[in-house]
């Protein structure tokens, strides 16, 4: 049977929020068989728990909140995205999250910082078989025309891929690889995807910071790029970096379903907003979906049945 995966001990991780540039502490622990992934906010005077799945987020503006029932006057956390891209590049189930404020920890702004704390806690195995979303029809969510174009779609697949597109319509960004493919089976998920940082411009920087948010930004933890070039001093950490981070970014915001998904992902142009739409549309329609598990690991999609699929 493919089981059900959970960490062996508690890990911990001390870091800044992105977005509310807040001190923050977080405490990943085991939790049993069928939990699913759950932050708990440890700061509030009464402990809340905010599971992650599709109906819990709230907010996708600059990236993915969540709050119990999706309730955007109810405790929440904000930038769980990487977190998750790490959870399912190592296949984790169930997971608690005790967090001492509203946002996860930026670490270096990709994934391999939570890679490397999970992997050092070590995987253990538990007595479920582990679950998969298995889509049986193509959906599709689109938004906009010719330049404002953007559009995500799942299609049936027998292990799980991500295709992406981008156009920024940037100097730097457009002298980088534009679209890149990446598939589970190749079990690389740590070395091709998890370094790749969040990135931001320059540009951008006063109207967000005027909403409160990339107030933890800096070159320490995403790549930063004026209106000519990438001003990090050490460049780029893949040549196509920015769309490897948007399939990072895609990982984490479609494993919010609770399950890997067993599909082929395609996007262009899209975002936390879009991927969350997409996934909501898929999950509308039962008959575009069902759940699946493997008696025999040897029936399991390659890639997906190793104990740690994403090396
Ligand atoms: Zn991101």
């Amino acid at each position: 049977m493919l089981q059900q995966r959970t960490l062996k001990s508690l890990t911990r991780a001390v870091g800044v929020g992105l977005h509310s540039g807040q001190r923050v502490e977080m405490t990943l622990r085991p939790a049993p068989a069928d939990t699913g992934i759950v932050f708990r906010r440890v700061d509030l005077p009464q402990v809340a728990d905010i599971p992650v799945k599709p109906e819990s987020v709230c907010d996708c503006r600059m990236a993915t909140t969540i709050s119990p029932g999706g309730d955007p006057g109810a405790a929440k956390v904000n930038t769980i995205e990487h977190l998750m891209s790490a959870c399912a590049g190592l296949g984790l189930d169930n997971l608690y999250i005790d967090i001492t404020a509203e946002e996860v920890p930026i670490l270096d702004g990709s994934s391999a910082a939570f890679v490397y704390l999970l992997q050092s806690a070590g995987i253990e195995l538990q007595k479920a078989p582990k679950r998969f979303l298995r889509v049986n029809k193509p959906v599709e969510v689109r938004d906009g025309e010719g330049r404002s174009l953007k559009w995500a779609r799942l299609e049936p697949y027998n292990s799980f891929k991500l295709a992406f597109e981008i156009d920024f319509d940037h100097p730097a960004v457009d002298q980088t690889g534009q679209r890149v493919e990446f598939d589970f089976a190749s079990g690389q998920y740590k070395r091709d995807i998890a370094r790749a940082r969040t990135f931001g411009f320059t540009k951008d920087v006063e109207h967000m910071r005027a909403r409160g948010l990339g107030l933890g930004a800096s070159m320490d933890n995403a790549i930063v790029v004026d209106d000519h070039r990438v001003l990090n001093s050490d460049g780029l950490r893949y040549d196509d970096e920015f769309v490897k981070h948007k399939i990072l970014d895609a990982i984490g915001d479609l494993y919010v379903a609770g399950h890997m998904l067993l599909a082929s992902y395609t996007a262009y142009k899209s975002g936390h907003a879009m991927n969350n739409q997409l996934l909501r549309a898929l999950l509308a329609q039962r008959d575009a979906w069902d759940i699946v598990t493997f008696e025999d690991t040897r029936n399991a999609p390659r890639g997906l049945s190793e104990l740690a699929p994403a090396w």
